[in-house]
């Protein structure tokens, strides 16, 4: 059955320009300050530092009410403020995930000692969080999870096994999604429930994977009878899974669906220097009005989300757009500069690198998240088409 699907055309008003201007001197004097290097993957590096420096200039939990320490501002003040430092390659994954979910979250399902105890926390950028969704076996098919949380005396107990956990080495605390009662086939997406849990938690533990680019981002965490107390359960037990499609609008929609690979793009057009030929011509033209539509698509589901709407549908085709752009990126880039000219860049010319990391964080964008064909299901279903 056709829901509903709307991604009007937005225009950015002009007085969010100033706040452009300020996240670019920001970051301009950040850099020549040599606080960050320039990453096609910043979004996937770690800086508790950095994201102080962010949180200090009031950009985390920027939409949040002033009660719980956020700035009141709005869903497209906090879009120009994301795509900026993630067009700049800035280190901002320390703090994204509560920002952009779990603060989210916590204001829709949370209690009120919820909010009051990490809201103000998340905003002065010292509480980071991760996410504890996807098990072995069980992705895609979320429902199908076996981590068991069984009832005790004030709380529960959990055990189970997590997978692809990014940062849990390094976060506070993980959104963890457990069974709190049977399966049942009739009904699989009951008897879940979300919870908050300390990592530092007896019972818990947190080991690396490596990816493919050599770096430890992402774990597998371990609970082993870990006790949860009753206050750290989010929103109504077995009510998880409606509690987490809203959470999804939030985690697919941003600009860091397409922005992955644009320090390569930039590279590229410089590369290309000013007379390019006609392929390359064609290649980079493609790419920036590409670039251009995803820019457009990505305000308007921020304008969605301004007007208290969970766009899902709607984020769920500008992430595939967005994947498929992001791995785009390093394969023009490898067809205009041919591999001899790269050979012979200088050595301080940060090319190579970059491409080099943007080809290796490819393969992953369309999986986390929500792999391409799970998407494209539910662009299906939201379209009448299945
Ligand atoms: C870099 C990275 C970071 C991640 N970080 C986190 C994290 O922080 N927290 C977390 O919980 N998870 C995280 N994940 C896990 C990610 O969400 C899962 O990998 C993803 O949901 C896919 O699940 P899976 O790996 O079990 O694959 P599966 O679900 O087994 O899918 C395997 C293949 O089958 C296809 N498939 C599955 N079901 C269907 C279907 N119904 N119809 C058509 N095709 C189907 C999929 O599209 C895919 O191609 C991360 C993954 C990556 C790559």
């Amino acid at each position: 059955m056709f829901t509903s699907f709307s991604l009007a055309n937005l225009k950015m008003p002009e007085q969010l320009e100033q706040l452009r201007d300020e996240v670019r001197s920001f970051l301009r004097a950040e850099y020549a300050a040599g606080s960050y290097t320039r990453d096609p993957a910043g979004w996937d590096r770690y800086d508790p530092d950095f994201t102080r420096k962010v949180a200090a200039r009031g950009w985390i939990g920027m939409t949040w009410p002033r009660a719980y320490g956020g700035h009141e501002r709005t869903s497209l003040e906090r879009y120009v403020v994301t795509e900026e430092l993630l067009a700049a390659g800035a280190p901002v994954r320390a703090h994204w995930l509560a920002d952009r979910q779990f603060g989210p979250l916590l204001l829709a399902a949370g209690s009120e000692e919820q909010k009051r105890t990490y809201l103000p926390r998340i905003v002065a950028g010292e509480c980071f969080v991760c996410v504890g969704m996807s098990e072995p076996d069980s992705g895609s098919d979320l429902a199908s999870i076996r981590t068991k949380a069984t009832r005790v005396d004030g709380g529960w107990r959990i055990s189970g096994r997590k997978v692809w956990t990014s940062y849990a080495h390094k976060a506070h605390l993980m959104n963890l999604f457990a069974r709190t009662a049977p399966f049942d086939k009739n009904d699989r997406h009951a008897g879940v429930t979300q919870f908050i849990v300390d990592l530092d938690w007896p019972g818990i533990t947190i080991s690396p994977i490596i990816n493919l680019a050599g770096d430890h981002d992402f774990n597998e965490v371990v609970f082993d009878e870990v006790f949860v107390p009753d206050d750290r359960v989010i929103g109504t037990v077995g009510n998880g899974w409606s509690q987490i499609s809203g959470e999804l609008a939030h985690e697919r929609a941003g600009s860091e669906r397409w922005l992955n690979a644009y320090g390569v793009l930039v590279h590229l057009l410089d590369s290309a220097g000013p007379n390019p030929d006609r392929g390359a011509l064609e290649e980079i033209g493609r790419l920036v009005t590409h670039l251009w539509t995803l820019h457009s698509m990505s305000l308007s589901l921020a304008g969605l989300l301004n007007m208290g709407a969970m766009p899902a549908v709607e984020a769920a085709l500008v992430k595939d757009l967005g994947n498929q752009f992001d791995q785009d990126i390093p394969e023009a880039a490898r067809r205009v500069i041919s591999e001899e000219a790269r050979a012979q860049l200088p050595e301080e010319d940060p090319f190579n690198s970059m491409l080099d990391r943007a080809l290796l964080y490819a393969p992953s964008y369309p999986i986390r998240g929500g792999t391409r064909e799970i998407l494209r299901g539910i662009i299906a279903r939201g379209l009448g088409l299945r």
